[in-house]
């Protein structure tokens, strides 16, 4: 390139959708584009418009072909629309075309087609391979489910080369062998473009709802006695936790899947299948689960690329075991087959959640639905195009307005500015109470550590409600011996002093590169249950159930050397309170814990850390402590055994008071596995090869001693 020139990695997307929720006649196919240069951040929120609409591909039902030319024919449609759109690439991408960058300086900009994001059909049919092969490589269809298989990636020249003889004639055997269509692609012209090596990971398609929920939870299923009917009721019973919607029916009933469901299975699904099954099948879902963890990694380094390798190869070193039940008879699945391409694609195109076609997804509403309802309906494409073009002409006005005139501030529109990350921002609704306008409570580099309300939400509550309603038995002793050891005040508190109490507390934990550049927001509970009750106006209020989060608190400064879990224990927060102000002033809110055994080793095969309460001389170990050495909360999964959950009879909402054993959930968020998971695997192998070479040096040693 000549000196100053710089490339625009091009990002394309295509996605067909429809334009009514009830009818699937009416659709649009939306063609985007956006470019690498800018970050991740920004390309995948809808607001930012940095993905932009480039044109509609015509639908059309071709009906004047015969039955049997329609598909090819709707192929080749595609390829010639998709030529007309990218024909401005072709010479800019030779010579380069000078441009105004944002930082106003003019720059020779190369923009290369290097990225395309779509779904499996659309991939084929952009590459222009079949549908039972991959879009990558020429792999044949009966070793799909191989692990270590051989297979060539396709090249762009020699694909070239066999589709024109094709075209001559002459029908080679490589056409047929590389599962080819008939097709004169679009990106024959395109310079420096390898279309194979553009087809991104598709985290929702082939991970969540494809190998998770369409394969992997059906085989699981199979392979555990009673079935479906076990999975449903163990979905049930499973404890709460504000970041996990509860499957109240199970999952079998479950008629609509989205990929927020999917994601909220794999959350419990390893522990639901825990002691129910075969060891084997509990490695292989263990494999696809931290694959599709690893592989949401917003940020990868070589060793989490080891990891997410390591994860794979588990699930293939034991998916025979499904074949040995009788529940498989091959693996030859496009999408697992699609897997052995992500850490080539997270390597030379950056991780995956870049390339979310859930992202495109949101785009369809700002970009085709909203313009549909606009229209009268009836031709609606043009009306659409136009409706567009006014958006976009408004929206570059009031940037201009926004640059030119100070203080000027665009009415935004509504749909762009709802965000599809309001997942991330749900701390939990069923309170709303005034901790938006309240003070967070910083730490010395100025950071939010915790939020909870102005107010505290029960003032006055006298010890023996404390004892009746949160189970706060010890809270008198207990909490004397945190005035002795952390206050100066000469007083004791009695069964007469009155305390205001909190009904949650919001932590904000700190940012982590792989899970998120933005921090996680953790709320933690100590809500009593209560009964059904009538108002004045004789209208039934529903009983609510208790609610009293798991959470991590710190019991002593980390020793990095001893892992992640070093100075950690796990509690039981039943009660969220302000120190009552005769014993002095407390800068934090106290709570009232129940602690659980200390951790140990994660268990084999599981690989998650088995917890259960701690108990001393039949009564509840409990403790006072300050708000501030809660670390996070933290979900548990009940240990359901071997036998039938229906049978235990554990209800969601009290499994925690009656199951004697729990599992230490990492797959709770992606905030977790890093902590739970990743970090304690790491610690985990460089503990096992110290403790390797120590055992190596001890025999030398004692060989060495001998020949002397
Ligand atoms: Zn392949």
């Amino acid at each position: 390139m000549p000196e100053g020139a710089t490339v625009a990695p091009v990002v394309l997307s295509s996605d067909k959708t429809t334009l009514t929720r009830f009818s699937g006649d009416k659709q649009a196919w939306p063609f985007y584009l956006t470019i690498g240069n800018l970050a991740k951040e920004i390309r995948r929120k809808p607001s930012e418009r940095a993905m932009v609409l480039i044109g509609y591909i015509p639908v059309c039902k071709l009906d004047c072909f015969s039955e049997n030319r329609r598909s090819l024919e709707g192929y080749q449609l595609f390829h010639e629309c998709v030529r007309t759109l990218l024909e401005p690439l072709v010479e800019a991408g030779k010579s380069g075309m000078d441009m105004v960058c944002a930082d106003g300086f003019i720059r020779t900009v190369y923009p290369i087609v290097a990225a395309y994001i779509a779904d499996y059909p659309e991939q084929c049919l952009v590459v222009g391979c079949k549908e039972n092969s991959c879009p990558k490589c020429v792999v044949p269809p009966k070793s799909r489910g191989d692990h270590q298989v051989n297979s060539v990636l396709r090249d762009p020249e020699e694909t070239l080369q066999i589709l024109k003889d094709q075209a001559a004639g002459e029908h080679p055997k490589e056409f047929n062998d590389q599962q080819l269509r008939p097709v004169d692609p679009f990106w024959k012209d395109l310079p420096h473009c390898n279309i194979f090596a553009c087809i991104t990971p598709d985290l929702l398609h082939q991970l969540h709802k494809g190998v998770f929920k369409d394969h992997i939870v059906s085989w699981a299923t199979k392979a555990v006695d009673g079935q479906e009917e076990e999975i449903d009721a163990r979905f049930c019973s499973m404890s709460l936790h504000p970041d996990l919607r509860h499957f109240k029916k199970g999952i079998s009933l479950t008629s609509q899947w989205t990929g927020r469901e999917h994601k909220n299975m794999e959350k419990t699904f390893l522990g639901i299948l825990a002691e129910a099954t075969d060891p084997k099948v509990i490695l292989a879902v263990r494999g696809i689960l931290d694959f599709i963890y690893y592989a949401h990694f917003e940020t990868h380094t070589d060793e989490s690329l080891v990891h997410l390798d390591a994860a794979w190869l588990m699930f293939h070193e034991n998916k025979d075991i499904f074949i040995d039940l009788g529940i498989r008879k091959h693996f030859n699945i496009n999408k697992l087959h699609n897997i052995r391409h992500y850490l080539d694609s997270i390597r030379s195109l950056g991780t995956a959640d870049g390339f979310n076609t859930e992202g495109t997804e949101r785009l369809h509403i700002d970009l085709a639905k909203v313009g549909y309802l606009a229209s009268n309906k009836k031709d609606y494409i043009p009306q659409m195009t136009i409706w567009l073009q006014r958006q976009e002409s408004i929206q570059c006005f009031c940037g201009y307005l926004q640059w030119a005139v100070t203080g000027y501030v665009a009415q935004e529109d509504e749909v762009a500015e709802e965000d599809n990350e309001k997942e991330e921002d749900d701390v939990g609704d069923d309170d709303r109470d005034n901790l938006e306008d309240n003070e967070p409570m910083k730490d010395e580099l100025d950071q939010i550590v915790y939020r909870v309300a102005k107010k505290p939400s029960l003032m006055n509550v006298p010890v023996h409600s404390i004892i009746n309603d949160f189970g706060a038995l010890d809270l008198l002793p207990h909490l004397n011996t945190f005035l002795r050891a952390s206050t100066t005040s000469p007083l004791s508190a009695t069964p007469t002093t009155m305390f205001s109490l909190y009904k949650r507390a919001v932590l904000t934990l700190p940012p982590i590169r792989e899970v998120s550049s933005k921090a996680v927001q953790d709320a933690i509970y100590a809500v009593r249950g209560k009964p059904e009750t009538r108002t004045t106006r004789g209208n039934r209020r529903p009983a609510s159930a208790a609610h009293f989060s798991t959470a991590l608190v710190r019991i002593k400064p980390a020793e990095d050397r001893k892992g992640p879990l070093d100075g950690l224990a796990v509690v039981q927060i039943r009660l969220i309170f302000q120190l009552p102000e005769i014993f002095g002033h407390s800068p934090h809110p106290l709570v009232y814990v129940h602690w659980f055994k200390p951790l140990r080793e994660p268990v084999d095969g599981l690989g998650m850390l088995q917890v259960s309460f701690s108990s001393h001389n039949r009564r509840q170990r409990a403790s006072v402590i300050p708000l501030t050495d809660v670390q996070q909360s933290c979900h548990l999964i009940p240990a359901f055994g071997s036998g039938s959950a229906k049978e235990l009879g554990w209800t969601a909402e009290k499994v925690i008071q009656e199951a004697a054993l729990f599992y230490l959930n990492p797959y709770i968020r992606h905030y977790d596995f890093y902590f739970l998971q990743y970090r304690l695997e790491r610690y985990l192998i460089v503990k096992k090869n110290q403790a390797r070479e120590v055992e190596e040096a001890r025999s030398r040693a004692i060989k060495h001693r001998r020949r002397r």
